[in-house]
């Protein structure tokens, strides 16, 4: 009796003193960014830390969707996506759990991290202008779209993309509701066409004189100022870039960003990542990859289009305020049928 209570004892005690089973050493990543430099990336956090990086790819629609399929038994640690309002969308279906990372805290300004995901770097939403028929002066601001003198002169991709729709939110956070539904109208009647085609298209719409103005995120541009291509030059010679509203809120600024999946497998391997790639070299690939800005003050960027760019006033209102904006600026897009 005695002999098997100390055995039982001493079976106790194994089973305190034995290491917790340790996390297999690997980490599924569910991004929505795919660029070349991202396998370095992976590839380095891989080789400082051992832990392997399962990587699926996909349109951040599908990964949301496919999460919420798996339910409980996803595999899914992280989701990386681009756009303040697809991270919102996934936050508010459940997909992110809280982040507590003091070094995601001291890295990452306050203005572009929410309780439950964060931005690793940020695009502007400029204007572009063609530079023979439009006036800069007329074009130094998001709400001097919906002037009348620019009628049959906007080009726009869809109201229903997230990129508008996250300008929209900032418009209402800045604007109100009741402004940006005039804008909206403004900005419909000014229409040289209906919405088709990416921020690309419209560039070159811009540049070809289809339109006068146009909305574009500034990997667009970059992209093009750095292209080799005889009619991608020929395209950025005939039009302006405006960095808007510097006299007033700032430039709308969006970002790249992710979350911790609420059911994570390997949550300690997660926020381990997460913290990775606010660090300096991991900022560099990250944003430059896609030609956007570290988040990490004091990162250097080196990227001659953007330098090229320079510098700007961005909105500094923070994401955690305009991002839950979103739905309402689809609403209020959707009256004027700006689709
Ligand atoms: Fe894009």
């Amino acid at each position: 009796m005695l002999r098997s209570l100390a055995l039982l004892l001493s079976a106790v005690a194994l089973q305190i003193t034995a290491p917790v089973a340790a996390q297999p050493q690997v980490l599924n990543i569910y991004s929505a960014r795919h660029y070349q430099t991202d396998e370095a990336l992976y590839a380095n956090f891989t080789r400082d830390t051992g832990i392997r990086i399962n990587r699926i790819d996909g349109r951040e629609d599908e990964l949301v969707e496919r999460i919420k399929n798996e339910g409980a038994s996803s595999p899914a640690d992280i989701l990386v996506t681009v756009d303040a309002s697809r991270l919102e969308i996934a936050d508010k279906a459940g997909l992110f759990q809280p982040l507590q990372s003091a070094v995601l805290e001291r890295r990452i300004p306050a203005n572009l991290r929410t309780a439950t995901w964060v931005a690793f770097s940020t695009r502007a939403r400029v204007i572009v202008y063609n530079k023979a028929a439009i006036d800069k002066a007329w074009v130094s601001s998001y709400e001097d779209l919906a002037q009348p003198r620019l009628k049959s002169q906007v080009c726009v991709r869809s109201g229903s993309h997230p990129y508008n729709l996250s300008l929209g939110a900032a418009l209402i956070a800045h604007r109100g509701e009741a402004a940006t539904e005039v804008w909206a109208r403004g900005l419909v009647a000014n229409f040289a066409r209906a919405p088709k085609g990416g921020d690309t298209d419209q560039i070159r719409a811009v540049a070809a004189g289809e339109c006068g103005v146009a909305l574009a995120n500034t990997y667009y541009i970059a992209r093009l100022m750095r292209s080799e291509k005889a009619e991608d030059k020929a395209a950025m010679a005939a039009v302006g870039v405006v960095w808007p509203n510097q006299s007033s809120w700032g430039t709308h600024v969006n970002v790249s960003g992710a979350g911790i999946v609420k059911t994570a497998p390997h949550r300690g391997h997660a926020v381990r990542f997460l913290e990775y790639l606010t660090s300096d070299a991991a900022q560099v690939y990250f944003a430059d990859g896609n030609n956007e800005w570290p988040v990490v003050a004091g990162v250097p960027v080196k990227n001659p289009a953007l330098d090229a760019l320079g510098p700007f006033k961005a909105d500094a209102l923070d994401v955690e305020k305009w991002a839950p904006l979103t739905a309402t600026a689809h609403r209020i897009f959707d009256r004027p049928r700006w689709r």
